[in-house]
């Protein structure tokens, strides 16, 4: 909603920017309901004398205190880090990756039973690979864009509605996306605990700090076990909650 648009709809209702930028945000995909709503109210002003005001005052109020009571229209979201056929059995896979496959299947189950949005993650490199940054520490390829080691693994495609792609570790775009989605609570899952699990945790902790962050080391496996357990040493120190 453009600036000065939000500033005269204020202004009309009597209500703060806040509120409504708050509500506009809550109406999600429903906003044409919005435009729906807007028309009968002007009917009820039009044939009853019921003022605008009052009306769309009362429509605001109800939908903003809904979301501050942490109404359905809540959101939350688990994000599916990296769970691709290169770093499960891969160019980079693990049996500790194999092992969490069926952890991270029913963890998304559970939670889309739950009403959660499910968000996933892809590890994407060009062609080059070897010679970026991350490629002269780790000259091993992987997740090369289009190939099928960077596709999600077949046991998770089903469940792939909304997916990120990111060139390194950490992804601002992920960040922006939580942002625009106003989500109350993030939990992350998935691969590798020691550096893109990490990495995301701290980077929405950084951003969002008054969000509940989580991750549940049952869907997480490391490089290795022991900096597995290092990682959730210390998300646990920067108070990510970590789950059993
Ligand atoms: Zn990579």
């Amino acid at each position: 909603m453009s600036l000065l648009y939000l500033e005269i709809v204020a202004k009309i209702c009597r209500t703060s920017k806040e509120k409504l930028k708050i509500y506009w945000k809550s109406l999600g995909k429903f906003k044409v309901y919005f435009f729906v709503l807007a028309f009968s109210f002007q009917m009820m002003y039009t044939y009853t004398g019921t003022s605008v005001k009052t009306v769309v005052n009362m429509y605001v109020n109800a939908t903003v205190r809904l979301h501050e009571n942490g109404g359905n229209k809540v959101k939350k979201l688990l994000v599916v880090v990296d769970m691709q056929i290169d770093f499960v059995n891969g160019s980079l896979g693990s049996k500790e990756a194999e092992a969490i496959v069926g952890n991270v299947k029913n963890k998304i189950e559970q939670c889309k039973s739950e009403g959660w949005e499910i968000v996933f993650t892809r590890d994407t490199h060009p062609v080059e690979y070897l010679q970026t940054q991350e490629g002269k520490y780790l000259p091993v390829e992987h997740c090369i864009k289009d190939t099928e080691g960077w596709e999600i693994i077949p046991e998770l495609r089903t469940y792939v509605e909304h997916v990120i792609d990111k060139p390194t570790f950490g992804s601002t775009e992920l960040v922006k996306y939580v942002g625009e989605e106003n989500a109350e609570c993030v939990e992350l899952i998935g691969l590798c605990t020691d550096i893109c699990v990490v990495s995301n945790a701290l980077l929405l902790k950084a951003n969002y700090p008054e969000m509940s962050i989580s991750v549940d080391a049952s869907c997480c496996a490391g490089v290795t076990v022991e900096s597995h357990e290092a990682a959730l040493m210390t998300m646990k120190m920067c108070q990510i909650q970590v789950r059993d």
